[in-house]
């Protein structure tokens, strides 16, 4: 063993460009660099993304279906044949060792190479996938290696890097084969490996019996000492274990570090002198719920106080989040600064404008919309009105995030999530101003893991009552051919008084055909289904005062059954609503389905869902709907979201600013993710961090991995 160099040399000999690697010439230097890899670091974090189990080599007759197996076996025949069904040639060798045959089969090869590879009577040791069809088990394109006449045994002491062991299966990079790719990254780890220094304080190393780094990056490549539960999936162990506490405690240190800085800056000392916020508690036609004065609560002493507020309420949907949204905006007017309240989508920002226009105006403020659809001439005059200071809020998507946005004083940014927004984002905002507080809402509640990257430089408040006299909502999965069942239900309640909504999906590729499919379902289901009752229609094609005028109407029950696509997914609010049907409801996400189930249940009757499912709906789909026929917990929902859908869909986009991971999985990792926060968060408060010199390696790798995006002066 060479001598552990320090963490600074470590991370210069780490830094090796791949071209300095024995073995490595410019044919396969450029197929790394193709797949992202051109230093030996790059390499090291190359991880398998399975392993191959070859300690053991089984008999034919115990092959096991769907596992990876490796046994040895004698050619019986080989040739290539016909496949009618496939109408394609293939070639077929089948294989026996006295206890049972296979059947190797390749769809796409070199004829003569696999003719002259695999004569009858030929030896090999074969690894692959054993697959069943009918009473035949197969394999396609198996791994090979020729015995000849040498024994098992023989063959397993020659080739020790391929045999008799647990090997790594690499991600598959085009121009690369496993065997190559083993043999490189075997020359890296082995070369360099043991001169991995992890620049996470020793204590805290120590204290979580984490493998050393150098020790879990070999292990990762070429497990040695195989836990009993080794996962061969996931290769989930210790040595991994310790690459992903690595990574999350970085990151978690970042967004710590973020958060004491935030705390640290100066920023605005709000007075809460109550001169709107009073008469609007006296115009509110109910009591806030205790969780909403609790929120309330927290974010007024962050208002007060003299630095940045940077703020994450999480509340189910129907919680009352706009209220305390509305709340908050009204102490930063109090203070004549400006508000700007920011919403994912066109649709979203002008639900949230009409609901705080609405307020706003009976309190004498005013509010606009910065609309993406606004003309240049119209955008130009907006943006006046904002500078000049002329408005008090400005409700908008991300276009408020753009250059020419500027205001007169912003005090305060709130920022409906929906999760789309990312740390970045906030920091744009940010910067609008000169430091104004941000108040992050968020309705879906993100599970936990995500929240603690994402967010994890926010300060959490929860709304966690909804407000009192609601009942549960009752959900279904139809089948199409049972719609009718959905239409006697619906008719029944409208007969009693209530009001219902009928929801259609909204499809990309055909967005003026579904709008037309809303528009004549509207029609159809007037003349002919609900002829005694009022149907109305909105969709997002619809001018906003018309829009306006619809809700109006739906609201003052001059309309009964509203037929509608996912406009109304927020800020729609009336109790009297009592059944929402959901057409072809698998092709909406579950955080959208939860939204708009949100729309019913608002009042104390008994409220009804009706998930419309079509013939061809996936098995995907199915899982969703049936999620949502099982809870009404939105924590729940979220999780079975996560769950199907993986983090970056789950998020929407990469623009979500969910970091890249090399090794971690937020799935997969929660509880790694917890202690690693746990630590970081304890050494960011410890005041030596930023200047002792034994935190100076850690240090370092902080600014390594969050290069700019921690924005802090210097902590070098
Ligand atoms: P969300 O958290 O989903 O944004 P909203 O702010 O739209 O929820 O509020 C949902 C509904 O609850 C609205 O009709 C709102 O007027 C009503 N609401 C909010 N707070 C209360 C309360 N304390 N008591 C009764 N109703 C309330
Ligand atoms: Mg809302």
């Amino acid at each position: 063993m060479p001598p552990t160099p320090t963490y600074q040399r470590s991370r210069e000999l780490l830094a090796t460009p791949l071209a300095q690697i024995r073995g490595v010439g410019p044919r396969l230097l450029q197929i790394l660099a193709k797949a992202g890899l051109n230093t030996v670091e790059d390499a090291l974090y190359h991880l398998p993304h399975r392993y191959e189990d070859r300690r053991e080599i089984r008999r034919i007759a115990q092959l096991r279906e769907g596992r990876q197996e490796v046994f040895v076996g004698e050619v019986l025949a080989s040739g290539e044949t016909f496949t009618p069904k496939a109408r394609k040639r293939i070639y077929e060798v089948v294989v026996s060792d006295g206890s049972a045959q296979v059947s190797l089969k390749w769809f796409h090869y070199r004829k003569d190479w696999l003719k002259k590879r695999f004569c009858v009577g030929t030896r090999a040791v074969f690894t692959g996938e054993i697959k069943r069809f009918g009473p035949i088990r197969e394999i396609h394109h198996p791994d090979s290696e020729i015995l000849g006449d040498k024994s098992l045994e023989q063959v397993m002491t020659e080739d020790p890097m391929n045999f008799g062991r647990i090997l790594p299966v690499y991600p598959l990079t085009e121009g690369l084969s496993q065997k190559v790719a083993r043999k490189i990254f075997k020359q890296v780890v082995d070369e360099f490996a043991p001169f991995a220094v992890s620049p996470i304080p020793p204590h805290i190393l120590k204290k979580q019996e984490l493998l050393s780094l150098s020790l879990a990056l070999a292990e990762c490549h070429w497990p040695e000492n195989p836990e009993p539960d080794f996962d061969l999936e996931t290769g989930a162990g210790r040595a991994r274990s310790a690459l992903v506490f690595d990574e999350f405690f970085f990151l978690e240190l970042g967004l710590a570090l973020k958060r004491r800085g935030v705390v640290l800056e100066p920023g605005i000392a709000f007075d809460v002198t109550h001169k709107y916020t009073r008469p609007l508690a006296q115009m509110l036609p109910y009591r806030l719920t205790g969780a909403q004065r609790h929120v309330l609560g927290e974010i007024k002493q962050d208002m007060m106080a003299p630095h940045p507020m940077n703020r994450l309420v999480q509340g189910d949907v129907g919680s009352g989040k706009t209220v305390v949204a509305l709340m908050a905006a009204l102490i930063a007017i109090e203070n004549h600064t400006q508000v700007a309240v920011i919403a994912p989508t066109e649709i979203l920002a002008e639900q949230h404008f009409l609901q705080f226009h609405d307020w706003l105006e009976k309190l004498g403020l005013r509010a606009i919309l910065l609309s993406g659809s606004l003309g240049p001439k119209d955008k130009a005059q907006v943006q006046d009105k904002i500078r000049a200071g002329e408005v008090d809020l400005v409700v908008g998507t991300h276009a408020v995030l753009q250059q020419g946005v500027e205001f007169k004083k912003l005090g305060l940014g709130i920022i409906d999530e929906q999760h789309r927004f990312g740390v970045l984002q906030r920091g744009i905002l940010r910067r609008k101003g000169e430091n104004p507080d941000i108040l992050v809402m968020t309705a879906t509640p993100i599970p936990r893991t995500l929240s603690l990257t994402l967010y994890g430089d926010l300060a959490l408040s929860v709304i966690d009552e909804l407000p009192p006299g609601r009942t549960p909502i009752k959900t279904r999965v139809l089948a199409e051919s049972r719609r009718e069942e959905g239409y006697r239900l619906i008719k029944k309640e409208l007969e009693q008084g209530r009001q219902a909504y009928i929801v259609y999906p909204l499809v990309e590729e055909s967005e003026k055909s579904d709008l037309l499919a809303a528009a004549a379902a509207a029609e159809t289901l007037q003349s002919e289904v609900f002829s005694d009752h009022k149907v109305g229609l909105l969709h997002g094609r619809i001018k906003p005062q018309e829009k306006e005028s619809v809700m109006k109407a739906f609201k003052n029950r001059e309309i009964d059954l509203l037929v509608a696509t996912t406009v109304i997914e927020v800020g729609i609010d009336v109790p009297n609503a009592s059944v929402m049907m959901v057409e072809h409801a698998e092709r909406f996400g579950l955080a959208q389905l939860h939204q708009l189930r949100g729309r019913v249940g608002r009042g104390a009757e008994k409220s009804y869902c009706l998930l419309v499912q079509s013939s061809r709906c996936s098995q995907d789909g199915k899982r969703r709907l049936q999620v949502m026929a099982e809870t009404t917990d939105g924590f729940r929902i979220a999780e079975a979201d996560l769950e199907i859908r993986g983090p970056g869909e789950f998020l929407g986009t990469r623009q979500a600013g969910l970091p890249d991971f090399r090794v971690a999985n937020l799935l997969r990792d929660g509880r790694m993710l917890e202690s690693a926060r746990t630590e970081a968060f304890r050494l960011a408060e410890n005041p030596e961090f930023l200047s002792a010199a034994k935190y100076a390696d850690t240090r370092l790798a902080l600014m390594d991995r969050w290069g700019s995006r921690l924005e802090l002066a210097s902590i070098g």
